[in-house]
């Protein structure tokens, strides 16, 4: 469920009408629904009840810091995967205490970054990055809390792009070596062992991966801790999948998720984080654009967007479906008809849907791209020089622009042309 409902006719986020922002702010942009992040957020709280437990929002999902703040006021912590997102959840207002640190290749200075302001722990992916924080810890005179992110060689049945938890992924350290990998952390005198980490995959639609890699963790709880390491924190990770079609999508509820979790895990008494990111923003956010032309083209019919590949990437990138439907509602009966739905970059993968049903529409009319709140505006460019497009959050029935769309003059002088020429 979510807060994009029709009313007498007209697409609204929370109280207000999709048209009134648009008009306010141009097209394309992004809407994001408060109401929305805070009951996806409260879904996983309340399925983690009973359990000691922090949800930490992967902010790399959508990090604008009115969403960051909104999620971090109801009590969420951040799963950062750079030093960039480190900060951008500082300047947010989130305690380094709420924030864990995961990524494939941390960098020395992001490690110091995050030791100066605080952390709640880093997932280490690697010995070399193990030994890398355990010098910078030693330098700066303070002990990193750490826990070791295991790849459990599980199969999280989801896109290529986005699985994670197989051995041929780069991602983590295999199981097998856990004991020698723990061996050689407990030596260390900056860290401090306090926990495992797995992160299998996103857009995963059935519980059966995570049972599996939970199962496993478990195990492993109990085996570190008869090697004599204090194993008292467990990162979940991310991953649950999101409907992305309101028709016969039905991803498992966090709900079922939890208890999943406390069915594979409760019983070893650890405090439980998991780092769900899609799940909270996906369904929460819009990407609005306009028609700009419809094209009749050879037995087919193109409805040509202002908004394009650059702004949401994710048809093109993972072949990503997503449901678009007419601002204006369409009447009850009306016809539709095939359209090819794309955007007006200079590549054929700037095609957003082919031969897609939509009521019959035309130049000026305004269409909204559902599920599009995750791995969205965070993964924009601008390419072709378009302009990062805005991003606004409805509460209620006020809106406010959370990142302004920049103005040609802002793009053109960020280059410096060298002396020489
Ligand atoms: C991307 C990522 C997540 C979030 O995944 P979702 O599918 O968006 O829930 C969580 N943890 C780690 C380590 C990630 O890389």
């Amino acid at each position: 469920m979510d807060h994009f409902l029709y009313r007498d006719g007209a697409l609204f986020a929370e109280d207000v009408p999709i048209s009134e922002i648009a008009a306010a702010v141009g097209t394309p942009f992004y809407v994001y629904s408060t109401a929305t992040l805070l009951r996806h957020f409260k879904l996983f709280d309340d399925a983690l009840d009973g359990m000691d437990h922090l949800v930490c929002y992967a902010m790399k999902a959508a990090s604008n810091q009115a969403i960051l703040k909104t999620l971090a006021q109801a009590g969420a912590g951040m799963d950062v995967v750079s030093g960039g997102e480190y900060l951008r959840a500082k300047a947010a207002g989130v305690p380094g205490d709420k924030i864990v640190f995961s990524g494939v290749g941390k960098t020395a200075d992001e490690i110091r970054i995050a030791l100066t302001g605080g952390i709640r722990q880093f997932n280490v992916e690697s010995e070399p990055e193990m030994e890398v924080i355990n010098a910078i810890a030693m330098e700066l005179g303070v002990i990193a809390p750490i826990t070791v992110r295991v790849n459990p060689d599980v199969d999280a049945k989801t896109h290529a792009k986005i699985a994670t938890g197989k051995s041929e992924n780069k991602f983590g350290i295999p199981i097998a070596r856990a004991f020698e990998v723990y061996a050689h952390a407990a030596t260390l005198p900056g860290l401090e062992v306090i926990g495992i980490d797995v992160h299998i995959g996103s857009q995963l639609t059935e519980l059966a991966p995570f049972e599996l890699a939970y199962t496993k963790v478990a195990e492993l709880t109990e085996q570190l801790r008869a090697e004599g390491h204090n194993i008292r924190r467990l990162d979940l990770g991310g991953g649950l999948g999101i409907p992305y079609t309101r028709a016969n999508d039905a991803p498992p509820l966090p709900v079922e998720y939890g208890a999943l979790i406390q069915k594979t895990l409760g019983h070893l008494g650890c405090e439980i984080e998991i780092e769900p990111g899609r799940l909270i923003a996906g369904n929460a956010g819009l990407m609005v654009s306009k028609v700009i032309y419809v094209k009749s083209g050879e037995g087919r019919d193109f409805l040509i967007l202002d908004g394009a590949m650059n702004d949401l990437i994710r048809p093109a990138m993972y072949e990503a479906h997503h449901d678009i439907v007419a601002v204006n509602e369409p009447a009850p009966g009306v016809e539709q008809q095939p359209y090819d739905i794309v955007g007006p970059v200079c590549e054929t993968g700037d095609t957003f849907a082919k031969q897609r049903n939509m009521p019959p529409l035309a130049a000026g009319d305004l269409v909204a791209f559902r599920s599009a709140g995750a791995y969205g505006a965070v993964m924009s460019s601008e390419y072709n020089t378009r302009p990062l497009i805005p991003e606004v959050l409805v509460h209620g029935d006020q809106f406010a622009v959370i990142r302004e769309r920049p103005s040609f003059d802002e793009i053109i002088n960020r280059d410096t042309i060298p002396e020489w020429l």
